[in-house]
């Protein structure tokens, strides 16, 4: 994952000792997992909001299943995950045209509005930015707010109907990841491409 050999180790002590577990790994207001991994144990919140996504999703995806069909539309307005509580990973305009978040933590998702940022809510369309791909890749584009300076990658799902799931395509398409780092912008649920070291 990139981490220093000393933060792995350190992480890995924690672990064997029970001191920290899952739980630790849980999205909490503003952030993903609790401030001591990155604080204490040196992990980068990169690699933590990775991990969160990898350890609890088959749990979370499991556990919110029998709720998920309880969400009606236009009943959450946030820009975090009506179950899990994290930030959005992908976004989808489905076949109606609305935008859909997904939730790499816990598999869920939930219909926001398309010009709104959902990691500041901003609504001021001279902070919205939509970056789109280049031909061959129609239906791809990114989503940044100059605002916050945060992105999502998103998919039109009407120009791309056979396109794989919002973690698929996520972790498929780290070039447009490289694209909105070089202009500034960052994820708070990091991509596979967030992982490597920085030089
Ligand atoms: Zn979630
Ligand atoms: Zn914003």
């Amino acid at each position: 994952m990139g981490e220093p050999k000393e933060a792995l180790e350190k992480f890995a002590s924690a672990w064997d000792r029970a001191e920290v577990g899952p739980a630790a790994f849980f999205p909490s207001r503003g952030r993903v997992g609790l401030e001591s991994l990155t604080a204490d144990l040196g992990l980068r919140a990169e690699s933590v909001s990775f991990l969160a996504c990898g350890a609890l999703r088959p749990a979370l995806d499991r556990y919110f299943a029998g709720c998920r069909v309880h969400l009606t539309e236009g009943s959450w307005e946030l820009g975090v995950c009506p179950y899990c509580g994290a930030p959005p990973g992908f976004g989808d305009l489905v076949e109606t045209g609305q935008r859909r978040l997904a939730c790499h933590v816990c598999g869920g998702g939930w219909v926001f509005p398309r010009l709104r940022c959902p990691f500041c809510g901003t609504q001021s369309s001279t902070d919205l930015a939509r970056f789109e791909a280049e031909e061959r890749e129609e239906g791809y584009f990114i989503s940044a707010c100059r605002q916050c300076k945060a992105y999502v990658k998103e998919l039109d799902r009407r120009l791309r109907w056979n396109a794989g799931s919002a973690l698929v395509e996520d972790w498929g398409s780290p070039h447009f990841d490289l694209v909105a780092v070089r202009d500034g912008y960052w994820r708070p649920i990091a991509s596979l491409i967030h992982l490597a070291r920085r030089a």
